[in-house]
Order: C-alpha cells, then sequence, then structure tokens
C-alpha cells in the first residue's frame, strides 16, 4: 500500500492474492489494511492539510504534471497491468490509461483557476461593507473506486480534490488494486507531500467503511453499487459528511425513423459492450422504433456476431481480441442469470449469450456479447441492472411511447437518441430523466462536462470544474465598511 509517503505492508501482515479474469492465475499478492493501517493513514493525511492547502495553485498542478509524465512514461506497462487485473483488452486499458490522463491534466490546468466570489451588500448595516465567497479545502478526503474503470474513475476523485488543497485516500476495488498502486507511487515519486496521496487496499466492506466512520475524514466519494451507495450515505451521514455517490445506472438509448443506422449500430454496439458491458453509462435497454427495427436489427446482429472473444493481453501477432472475459466468475453467473430468466419468461437470444465453445482459458470467464429480444417487461433485464456484454430491445411506435419507457427505470444515470429531427433531440434532452443524454454519440463520459446520476443513480457530480465545488467549503465572508462611528 502507499502510506505517509511510503510503501507499506499491512500491521497485521496480511495479504490477498490479486488474478487474472482472464486465466484464473495470481497476478500478484497486495496488503489487506486493517483498521490500524486506516488510522494511520488517516492521520498522515490530516498532518499533511495545512502544508498542502496552503501550497501555491501553481505549484500543486507542476506536481501532479510532473507525476502524469512519469505515468505516461510507464503506459504501456500500467496498460498491461490493468489487462492483467481487470480483463479488458490492452488497447481499452491504453484508452482508460489516456483518459485518466486527459481528466488529470483537465483539473492541473483548472488549479489556477478556481474563484469566490466578491459581493455587493445592502447598506443598512453601515455603508461600503461587502460580501466575500471564500472556498476552503473540504479536508481529509476518501475516494472509494469500483472495478470497472480504476484508473478512470481513481482520477475523478484524486484531480479535483488535489487541486482543492485537499489530502486523499484512495481505495481501490478489491480485485484491481495494482494499476492503481503503480500510478499513485509514480505521482508520489515526482515530489507529492507524504501524507496527500495515499492508497489502502483491501476489502469495501471493512477498508472501506472503516475509512468512512474514522472521525478525522470530511469527504467521502464513491463510485459503486447501488446497493454501496445506500450503506455509504447511512455510515457518512452520521457524522454529516461530505458524500458524491456515483451510482449503478440502466440506460436507455432510443433509435428514431431517422437515425443515421450504419453510425447507431456502431455508437450502440460500443455503448453497450466496451469494457465486455462493464460500464455504469452502457445502453442497456434499447427502443428502436418499428419503421427500423428489422434494418437496425440486422446490421446489430451482423456487428456482435463478428466479436471475438480472448484473453485481452492481445499482441499484434495474436488475432485480434475485441473483448475480455467477465471481471469474475460472479459476475458472470449474474448476467447468465439475468438473460436466463428472461428467456425463461419469452425472450428471444439472436446471437451470442453464451459461454464460448473454445476459451482461451477454461477457467477465464468468457461470455459471447448477446442480442435479445421480446424481452418481458418484468424480467430481470428489463428491471435490473445489467453489467454485462447482453442487450435487450424493445420494438416502439411513437416518441411519447419511447421516452415513457426510457424513464420507467429506478435509474437515471446517462441516455441516447439517435435522430436527425432537432424537435426530438430537444424533447429528449427535456423529458428523459438521467444526467446526461447525449444525442447521436456513444456514451462517453468528458472529462469536460459535469457527470452524475438522478434517481437511485446516486448525487453530486464528478467530471468538469463542477467537480471540484463538491471539494470546497463555501464560506461567506463580510467585511465592514470604513463608516462606522
Ligand atoms: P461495488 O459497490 O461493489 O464496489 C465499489 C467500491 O466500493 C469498491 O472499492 C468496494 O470495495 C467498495 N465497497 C463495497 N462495499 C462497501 C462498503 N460497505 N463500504 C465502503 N466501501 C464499500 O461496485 P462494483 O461492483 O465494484 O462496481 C460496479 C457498480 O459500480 C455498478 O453498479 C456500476 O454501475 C457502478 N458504477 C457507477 C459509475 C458512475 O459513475 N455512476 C461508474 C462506474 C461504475
Amino acid at each position: 500500500m502507499f502510506i505517509n509517503g511510503q510503501w507499506s505492508d499491512a500491521l497485521n501482515g496480511e495479504t490477498y492474492p490479486v488474478t487474472n479474469p482472464a486465466n484464473g492465475q495470481v497476478v500478484d499478492t497486495v496488503p489487506s489494511a486493517s483498521r490500524e493501517d486506516v488510522d494511520v493513514a488517516v492521520k498522515a493525511a490530516q498532518a499533511s492539510l495545512p502544508g498542502w492547502a496552503e501550497t501555491s495553485p501553481d505549484d500543486r498542478a507542476s506536481l501532479i504534471r510532473k507525476g502524469l509524465q512519469r505515468v505516461d512514461e510507464q503506459a504501456d506497462e500500467i496498460a498491461e497491468l490493468l489487462t492483467a487485473e481487470q480483463g479488458k483488452p490492452v488497447f481499452e486499458a491504453q484508452g482508460e490509461l489516456h483518459h485518466f490522463l486527459h481528466g488529470m491534466e483537465f483539473y492541473a490546468g483548472l488549479a489556477s483557476k478556481l474563484r469566490g466570489a466578491q459581493v455587493p451588500l445592502p447598506p443598512a448595516l453601515g455603508k461600503h461593507a461587502y460580501g466575500l465567497v471564500l472556498k476552503r479545502p473540504v479536508g481529509v478526503s476518501v475516494g472509494i473506486v469500483p472495478w470497472n474503470f480504476p484508473l478512470t474513475l481513481m482520477g475523478t476523485k484524486v484531480g479535483p480534490a488535489l487541486i482543492a488543497g485537499n489530502p486523499i485516500i484512495i481505495k481501490p476495488a478489491r480485485t484491481t488494486p495494482l494499476a492503481t498502486l503503480k500510478i499513485i507511487g509514480l505521482l508520489n515519486e515526482a515530489g507529492l507531500p507524504p501524507g496527500v496521496l495515499q492508497c489502502l487496499t483491501g476489502a469495501g466492506n471493512a477498508v472501506g467503511e472503516s475509512l468512512i466512520l474514522h472521525p478525522a475524514v470530511r469527504r467521502v466519494a464513491l463510485t459503486g453499487s447501488t446497493q454501496t451507495g445506500r450503506r455509504v450515505m447511512q455510515l457518512a451521514g452520521t457524522d454529516f459528511k461530505r458524500i458524491t455517490l456515483e451510482l449503478g445506472g440502466s440506460d436507455p438509448c432510443i433509435i428514431c425513423p431517422d437515425a443515421n443506422l450504419k453510425r447507431a449500430v456502431s455508437g450502440v454496439v460500443v455503448g453497450r459492450y466496451w469494457n465486455a458491458g462493464q460500464q455504469c453509462l452502457a445502453i442497456k435497454r434499447l427502443y428502436v422504433f418499428e419503421e427500423v427495427y428489422d434494418a437496425f436489427l440486422q446490421g446489430l446482429v451482423e456487428k456482435v456476431g463478428n466479436y471475438r472473444v480472448g484473453d485481452g493481453t492481445t499482441r499484434p501477432d495474436k488475432p485480434f481480441i475485441r473483448m475480455g472475459p467477465l471481471h469474475t466468475a460472479q459476475q458472470r453467473e449474474e448476467v447468465e442469470g439475468q438473460l436466463g430468466d428472461a428467456v425463461e419468461k419469452g425472450a428471444k437470444v439472436l446471437v451470442g449469450g453464451k459461454r464460448p465453445d473454445d476459451p482461451a482459458s477454461p477457467d477465464g470467464h468468457y461470455f459471447e456479447p448477446a442480442v435479445v429480444v421480446d424481452v418481458p417487461e418484468d424480467s430481470r433485464l428489463a428491471t435490473e441492472e445489467v453489467f454485462g456484454p447482453v442487450l435487450p430491445i424493445w420494438k416502439v411506435k411513437t416518441l411519447d411511447e419511447a421516452i415513457a419507457k426510457a424513464n420507467r427505470s429506478l435509474w437515471g444515470l446517462g441516455s441516447s437518441i439517435w435522430t436527425q429531427n432537432i424537435s426530438w433531440a430537444n424533447r429528449a434532452l427535456r423529458e428523459i430523466d438521467a444526467g446526461v443524454t447525449w444525442v447521436n454519440q456513444i456514451h462517453y463520459g468528458y472529462d469536460e462536462l459535469p457527470f452524475g446520476g438522478v434517481k437511485a443513480s446516486g448525487l453530486g457530480q464528478e467530471h468538469g470544474p463542477e467537480a471540484v465545488e463538491y471539494y470546497v467549503e463555501r464560506k461567506g465572508a463580510v467585511f465592514g465598511g470604513l463608516d462606522w462611528e
């Protein structure tokens, strides 16, 4: 782990193995933090706070940039490590690392541009008084990260926390700590003061909960499931800790009769099957207008049928692998259970939906991407978050029907519409209950735009300059006038 400026074992010596989802082999062994380790790290963070808060924004940015350069120099090695622990193909891991670097650079650029406000005040209590809105660091922060995008989702917490003057402790998912540790080590080597950026490894219900409950922690950022979000909110609520919760989703996508079908098919394929469908922002429910239903499905099924599933550590001399294994055996069983339930209730699988006959390794969690139609509204595919490469599709007749169905969900994270009709696009932007709506675009979380969910998809936002607001406490200040008698 990385605690107070150095690599550390757990104080009680406990460790656990990290395994490769492609073949079940152990990639490395990491410490399993105890409550005592949490206490050491939080105290180190607390000690670093005054100094980091006083560090000039330019110096903060320059230290972050020096660290990013080191990360960039080792990009290939880090991407391979991410593939080995997470399962995504190397080219997707490289894409994720690039996204991490871009997001962190975005925040380094913002460091010197954070502003408060000066506010005119009524003269009743003295002329020439004015108000200020000061922004102060919120304090010791904790970032709890899931396994699907370990690096980008670490960056969306580290970047805004550090530039706003806060120390932050990262708790990666139990199964994906390796590339994260590597990056946190490199960022520290660039000269961050001890305690400013730390990493503790271990289970969420042990390390994560101890961090949240530690009295000196003031801010918790979770990206994870809706169930974990409820738990984190309860724990943090007792002491009114500041939280943001980026949780699950079941993004709808609407394909209109006038959509550019070729582009829409490509957009939906990336939107559903990237990262083996294990994305919060994946298209998890597809509504296609009846006029283009057959043509769209034909294009989609052909493309999905050509997907190659295999070990993500592809080299140029091996066949190109488009989709790696699912992250864990449990994850694959969950998706199989959801699909099986829909099929039992009458759904039809048009392509995929089973374990490959010739898996790259019998111990890999491989699963063929699936397209499913005639899906009953009460099936698990329709009502639960499907965190894997299975796409349920429904035929719709009108935009009213499509939007009503899109909104018939517990979640409200992303959403999209494919149409050339500006009025229809406008209706989707205004009427779909979601944190983001893309028009004729794939589901992608831009660093430049605020991003967060409504309903059971969470609370608060990451990305964009807006994310920094969740790492400061705004303080009202009044500067009295000079006309007291
Ligand atoms: P998860 O909730 O199981 O775990 C997420 C993180 O929380 C892990 O680090 C885990 O160790 C920790 N954790 C688990 N229980 C905890 C507890 N009681 N207290 C503190 N920490 C705890 O989620 P996952 O399976 O790793 O990730 C998949 C989920 O994350 C999906 O629901 C997905 O939609 C969601 N997700 C959301 C976003 C977003 O931005 N909204 C992005 C990616 C993933």
